[in-house]
């Protein structure tokens, strides 16, 4: 298996997100970005099937990070924080 996705230095998500130190949702840049899961990624998906990158604020799971705006044929954003426990980054 990769140590790391492919798309890594391309990926907003983890562009933003990598430097959040208080972030826990940096659990997903360890589940997916850089472990097992990178292959079930719905960025990934999402940047397959349509062609570009979605929003730098979806997460992996295809949810979008607390306080962000969902976009176009996004996932709701209901439900995060039972999958991301942790605050929002700073603004
Ligand atoms: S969020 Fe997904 S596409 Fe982006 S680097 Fe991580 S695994 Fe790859």
């Amino acid at each position: 298996m990769k140590d790391e996705c492919e798309l890594l230095k391309n990926c907003g998500f983890f562009q933003k997100y990598q430097e959040v130190k208080d972030l826990a949702c940096r659990g997903f840049i360890r589940m997916f970005c850089r472990g097992p899961r990178m292959e079930e990624c719905k960025r990934k998906q999402y940047r397959e099937k349509h062609g570009a990158p979605p929003s730098d604020d979806m997460l992996p799971t295809g949810q979008m990070v607390a306080g962000s705006q969902p976009f176009e044929g996004g996932l709701p954003l209901k439900g995060w924080e039972d999958l991301c426990p942790i605050e929002s980054p700073p603004l």
